[in-house]
Parts: C-alpha cells; sequence; structure tokens
C-alpha cells in the first residue's frame, strides 16, 4: 500500500499540472485512494453526482494518468464515501440555542417566532419540485441534492442558482433547507429574503448591535440566501456579506445563493462589489430555466393529486402548452380553474381561455418595449425599472408604461411589477400623465407614433 500511495501521489502531482488550480481544488482534491488490489485502482467520490460529473469530464484523463504512473493495464473503480458532518461548535440543537446560548437576546430581538430560526417553508421539497425527463432543470435539482446530501466541504460551495421570476428558485432552496434539517438535525440553516438579511442588518447598526449580527450570522452551517439581486447598490449590507461569506467559506460551511439572472449580467446592474460577484463566481452555477412541456404537464398533475381533485385532460394539455413561461402562473391558473368548479359544472377551454387572459402577463411584450424605450432615449434598462426619480427617465418610464398598457393585455398590478414594482395606482397615474401630454403636446404625440411604429402596433392591436 505503502507504494501504491506514492505511486498516487505521483498521479495527484500529474493533475495537478494538467488543470486549473481552481478546477483540482474542486474535483481532483476530493478524491481518496482507497485499495489498489488485481490491477483495480479503487478511489473514493464524495457522492453520486459528483462522480456523474467528474467521470464525463475527467475520467479519460484520469485513466491516461493511472495507466502512465501505475501498470498500464490498471483499471479505475469509483465507490462512493461517507463521512460525519463537521459540526460548528455553535451548532446545539435550535431550541437549546434559543433557550441558553449567547444568541438568545440577538434572537429575540430579530426573530417574530424565536422557535424558528431557520426561516424555512416546509412545504417545498425536492419531492414536489418536479423536472420530468431530461430537462435542463434537473442539473438544478441535482446539485441541489447533492449539497443536501452532504452540506460540509462540499465540492459545489458556494452554489448560485438563477432564474427568471416564478421558475422555482425559492422552491429549491428550501427545498434544500428542509432536506438538511431532516438529515442533520443538529446543524444550523438559515433561510432568508435578501431583503429580510438587509432589514436585520440596518436595525442592528441602528442599535449598535453589527458584531453580534455578523457572529450569528458566522455561526451558521448553511446560509440560504434568496434573491441576491436586491443586494444592488447596499454596500454596507454587502461588506458585511461579504465578511460573512468568507468565515463561512473558510469553514466549509454551506451557502447558496438565488439570484434572477446570471452572474455576468450582475455586473451590468452597476451597484454590486466586484470582489463579492467573484465569490458568487467562485462555486457552481446552476440555472433554472421555463420548463418544458413534459414538466409543465407533470407539475400541474402532481398538483391534481397532492389537492385530491381532477379536471378534464384536455383543459391540462390546453393549460401546460399555453402556459409556458412561468410556473407560479401555471399554478395560478390551475388554481382558479379548481376554484371555477365550485360554482360551474363544466369548466372547459374557453373558460380556461378567459382565466388565462386574465392572469398571464405577456412579461417579454411589456420587456421589449421597456428595451425600445430604453434605447430611443439613451438610457439604460436599469433606468427604466428602477427608482431614479430624474425628468428625463421618468418620462421615460410613463412612456413605456403607456404603451404597456395600450398594447399588452397586462394589467396595470402587473405593469407596475414588471416596470420596476411599482403599484398600480402609480402606473395608473404614469399612463394618465401621457394621455395628457399626446392631447396636448404635439412632440409627445409625435414621440408615441413613432414607438408605435418600431414596435409594430397599430390601431388594431389595442386593447
Ligand atoms: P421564484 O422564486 O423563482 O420566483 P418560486 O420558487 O416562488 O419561484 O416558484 C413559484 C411557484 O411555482 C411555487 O409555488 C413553486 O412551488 C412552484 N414551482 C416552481 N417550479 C416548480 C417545479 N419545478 N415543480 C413544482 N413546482 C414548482
Ligand atoms: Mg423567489
Amino acid at each position: 500500500m505503502l507504494t501504491c500511495q506514492s505511486l498516487w501521489r505521483d498521479c495527484v502531482d500529474c493533475f495537478s499540472n494538467k488543470v486549473s488550480s481552481e478546477t483540482f481544488q474542486r474535483w481532483f482534491e476530493p478524491i481518496r485512494l482507497e485499495t489498489f488490489e488485481n490491477n483495480v485502482l479503487t478511489l473514493a467520490v464524495p457522492h453520486n453526482f459528483f462522480l456523474e460529473w467528474f467521470e464525463e469530464h475527467y475520467g479519460n484523463l484520469i485513466i491516461d494518468i493511472v495507466r502512465h504512473n501505475f501498470p498500464a493495464n490498471t483499471d479505475v473503480k469509483y465507490i462512493i464515501y461517507t463521512e460525519q458532518p463537521v459540526i460548528s461548535v455553535s451548532s446545539e440543537k435550535i431550541t437549546k440555542k434559543v433557550k441558553n446560548n449567547k444568541f438568545s437576546h440577538f434572537i429575540e430581538a430579530n426573530f417574530d417566532d424565536p422557535e424558528n430560526i431557520s426561516g424555512l417553508n416546509p412545504s417545498y421539497t425536492f419531492d414536489n419540485f418536479i423536472v420530468a425527463g431530461n430537462s435542463t432543470n434537473s442539473i438544478a435539482k441535482k446539485v441541489s441534492m447533492s449539497v443536501a446530501e452532504k452540506p460540509f466541504n462540499n465540492a459545489f460551495n458556494p452554489v448560485f442558482i438563477y432564474g427568471g421570476v416564478g421558475l422555482g428558485k425559492t422552491h429549491l432552496l428550501n427545498a434544500i433547507g428542509n432536506d438538511i434539517r431532516n438529515k442533520f438535525p443538529e446543524l444550523n440553516v438559515f433561510y432568508m429574503q435578501t431583503t429580510v438579511f438587509m432589514d436585520r442588518f440596518i436595525n442592528n447598526i441602528a442599535s449598535r448591535n453589527s458584531p453580534e449580527f455578523r457572529q450569528f450570522y458566522c455561526s451558521a452551517d448553511v446560509v440560504l440566501l434568496d434573491d441576491i439581486q436586491f443586494l444592488n447598490g447596499r454596500h454596507g449590507t454587502q461588506d458585511i456579506l461579504f465578511h460573512i461569506f468568507n468565515t463561512l467559506y473558510q469553514n466549509h460551511k454551506q451557502i447558496v445563493f438565488t439570484c434572477d439572472r446570471p452572474t455576468k449580467n450582475l455586473r451590468q446592474m452597476g451597484g454590486m462589489q466586484d470582489r463579492l460577484i467573484s465569490r458568487f463566481v467562485s462555486g457552481t452555477s446552476v440555472g433554472l430555466f421555463p420548463p418544458n412541456l413534459e414538466t409543465r404537464m407533470a407539475i400541474l398533475k402532481s398538483k391534481l393529486t397532492a389537492e385530491k381533485r381532477d379536471i378534464d385532460p384536455i383543459v391540462i394539455e390546453y393549460i401546460a402548452e399555453r402556459v409556458d413561461s412561468n410556473v407560479r402562473e401555471l399554478e395560478g391558473v390551475m388554481s382558479t380553474a379548481l376554484a371555477n368548479t365550485l360554482y360551474q359544472d363544466n369548466v372547459d377551454i374557453s373558460c380556461v381561455q378567459k382565466i388565462i387572459d386574465n392572469i398571464v402577463a405577456n412579461d417579454s411584450e411589456v420587456d421589449r418595449i421597456s428595451y425600445a424605450v430604453a434605447e430611443f432615449f439613451n438610457l439604460t434598462i436599469e433606468d427604466i425599472v428602477g427608482k431614479s426619480r430624474q425628468k428625463d427617465i421618468a418620462l421615460a418610464r410613463h412612456i413605456a408604461m403607456y404603451l404597456a398598457n395600450t398594447y399588452t393585455k397586462c394589467t396595470l398590478q402587473k405593469i407596475g411589477a414588471l416596470i420596476g414594482g411599482r403599484d398600480h395606482s402609480t402606473v395608473k397615474h404614469a399612463i394618465d400623465n401621457i394621455r395628457n401630454l399626446i392631447s396636448t403636446d404635439p412632440d409627445m404625440r409625435k414621440k408615441v407614433s413613432m414607438f408605435e411604429k418600431n414596435l409594430s402596433y397599430d390601431k388594431k392591436n389595442k386593447k
């Protein structure tokens, strides 16, 4: 075994020369030599997904290098190793922690329910996160499940899950947390919306408690931070998150972020620190994309089964075919259809179409309008959906809202949500303003009709 150890060390040296140090650290360091018997070299790896990925990307390299250092007819076999979690000093059971540990004052001051500081929603699990067939989202689910299988010294740390609205980021993040809490109840798992993290940070600064804030989150074993795009421009919170991240990472604690866009687009937001973005990209990035038809059908059927309800299969198919960009809307259409069955015998296709018209916003059309308006006024899309009250930006935003209201089926509420998270009265005010200007200002009339022409809208398109 001694010689075999030294031969293996030679192999490891060769690997480190062939791949980048980051790849080496992530994919080669976790591998352990188990045995070398009958010309079979057995290597142990952390988990199944690691194995799948590793074999696909580096299987041939390993064979080449092993056969170069060991006898040329050596075969390589893999097994999965098990390891007990490294439990942090502060990871007593949460209830115990609340009663007698040093954070009890902090917890009481910061949590509505001190008995439930994990913040997890128990109804989001891996079992009810559906991916059908070999869809792209299955990678995101597999990575998440691997993290939950071994939330310490993980090859995927940190994980960055990105994807548009309603595609399951919050669901998957909670599923990771719930699964970890079931498997390792002694670990401290914290799930949070980024806005909650920001608010807590600000409250603690106000009460001169920021060291405790930092120590508290540094005591976590797993941090799940949802929607980190809201950190944009919040430099104080970014600083503290950066320090917390470094401490957790150095201690091999698991961190998972979600975001509404991939990391490369975070830079374009203009208010995110490079050093933080580089931490986000240092681990594994996985995307969630609009589910394929098969998955949409499976989600609808699973929801019906969970609620012990039934609906005409043709109607299910109709919904799945048409509501294709957002699972939240898919669920909304189905729930409304189910509610309709309570006072209407037959929920047929025409009834479902009306529900779809009311619920499903044509997001991409609103986005197209916002981009066109931004481009014309030499602004960025962030200006249009941002908070600036600068006169020219506000006017461009009003025009985008007016066009969205005139030419898409979106409600005022939906337009407000898509153009910067504003409420419906703000949108109404914007539309009134532009209507007013159109009737009084020939220049505005010209601008609006130019947009209509460029976006290929004519009077027939009007709602
Ligand atoms: P996001 O955080 O990306 O905006 P959510 O996680 O809140 O989206 O998902 C919106 C809704 O859609 C939730 O009710 C969630 O349970 C459901 N959902 C999303 N993706 C799936 C999926 N693959 N399987 C089952 N339900 C899903
Ligand atoms: Mg979410």
